[in-house]
């Protein structure tokens, strides 16, 4: 089922000076010189479209920089006079809103530890109602596709049509090398159920550090995102928040001039008849899968049966050690990764258990059925 969105495309409300679009900027704004600096050198760069900075930060623990507050929309007022770029502000709460409209930002964007918050997130939308501002949507911290469309959704609600999401990864317990686990997979099912919603990646957060930047963004890219947000800080070294994943302004032009943008089709004809071929093949091969994978669910049903006429559990757990070791190495062999093949047979195995269980119930929910009836 795709989302029923209202929304107008992303060149009607911001347009990359080139590709691909960057929205850049420092986490927060510190001082109304450190803002104004970096705003300039950011434009000079000929790359950043729009100028990013926090105002009201919502810090995991008190105590921590929780931003510099209102004074900070009168900061971003100068650098978009000095610099022509549009601004972009995070807000948490309704007044953050009114004062965030009234003091002429274009674009704002609703931080990830809002998005979990459906109470927050109405009490933005509420807000927004009559506005004709941009809004772009965080996913929530923890992975949960729900409650990002949810957000989205109450948002355009309010009557929002120009709207755009962000992905900035999502907390994970497992300590990994990244500071949010990207979870591609989220941001593509996404799209796959709002084709027209603009996706922007926030590689600076998923990352947490500078050294990955370069390596999210290409991945985004390929991915065909719409467009990137990067922190960028004139010194990032004395940064107030997230000092390690922020960028120098030149340090920002020289990973947007390395990546390569690639495009989502082409009128080559030679590439496109290669790409029909290939195309074919897979799903040819796509076709052989579910195939097997019906024969073999048949068999995991005839071996439900007999287990069931012959009072034998379902699941042993040695049969289930030996398929799993045996595959796994099988596909090593063969070039497939441990992890793909393990939650491949996961998948499958589970269908199987799925199966026999219901083959193994059958009389129970049989003899449910009949008590129902008869006291109907
Ligand atoms: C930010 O953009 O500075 C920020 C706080 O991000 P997030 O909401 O993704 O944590
Ligand atoms: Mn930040």
């Amino acid at each position: 089922m795709k989302l029923d969105l209202n929304i107008q495309p992303l060149n009607s409300w911001i347009k990359a000076t080139k590709e691909p679009l960057l929205i850049a900027g420092p986490c927060s704004a510190e001082t109304e010189d450190q803002l104004v600096a970096t705003a300039h050198l950011l434009a000079n760069t000929g790359r950043v479209t729009a100028l990013r900075a926090g105002i009201w930060k919502p810090r995991t623990r008190p105590g921590e920089f929780e931003g510099i507050g209102s004074i900070g929309l009168e900061w971003l007022k100068r650098a978009k006079a000095e610099t022509g770029l549009p601004t972009t502000v995070e807000v948490a709460t309704g007044k953050h809103v009114e004062e965030a409209l009234k003091a002429g930002v274009d674009i704002l964007w609703v931080g990830a530890r809002s998005t979990v918050n459906p109470f927050t997130v109405q009490e933005i939308a509420d807000a927004l109602k009559g506005a004709d501002v941009p809004v772009m949507v965080k996913n929530p911290v923890n992975p949960d596709l729900s409650l990002w469309i949810g957000a989205l959704e109450r948002i355009n609600n309010a009557g929002i049509t120009k709207l755009a999401a962000i992905h900035r990864g999502f907390s994970s317990y497992e300590k990994t090398a990244f500071r949010n686990e990207p979870m591609w997979d989220i941001a593509i099912h996404l799209k796959t159920l709002a084709p027209n919603l603009p996706i922007i990646c926030d590689p600076s957060h998923i990352s947490g550090n500078r050294e990955l930047i370069g390596y999210v963004s290409q991945k985004a890219l390929d991915l065909d995102m719409q467009g990137l947000m990067i922190e960028s800080h004139i010194d990032p070294s004395v940064a107030w928040t997230d000092a390690k994943q922020q960028v120098t302004p030149s340090a920002l032009a020289d990973i947007i001039d390395r990546l390569t943008l690639r495009k989502p089709d082409t009128r080559d004809a030679e590439v496109n008849d290669k790409l029909t071929e290939l195309r074919n093949n897979i799903d040819k091969i796509d076709d052989l899968i579910i195939q097997k994978m019906a024969e073999r669910m048949k068999i995991a049903e005839q071996i439900g049966n007999y287990k069931k006429d012959n009072n034998i559990t379902i699941l042993q757990v040695n049969r289930w050690d030996e398929i799993l070791n045996k595959r796994v190495n099988y596909g090593k062999a063969l070039n497939l990764h441990p992890d793909f093949t393990e939650k491949l047979l996961e998948l499958i195995h589970g269908e199987s258990i799925r199966k026999q269980t219901e083959i193994m119930n059958q009389d129970i929910a049989g003899a449910a059925e009949d008590k129902v009836t008869t006291h109907a």
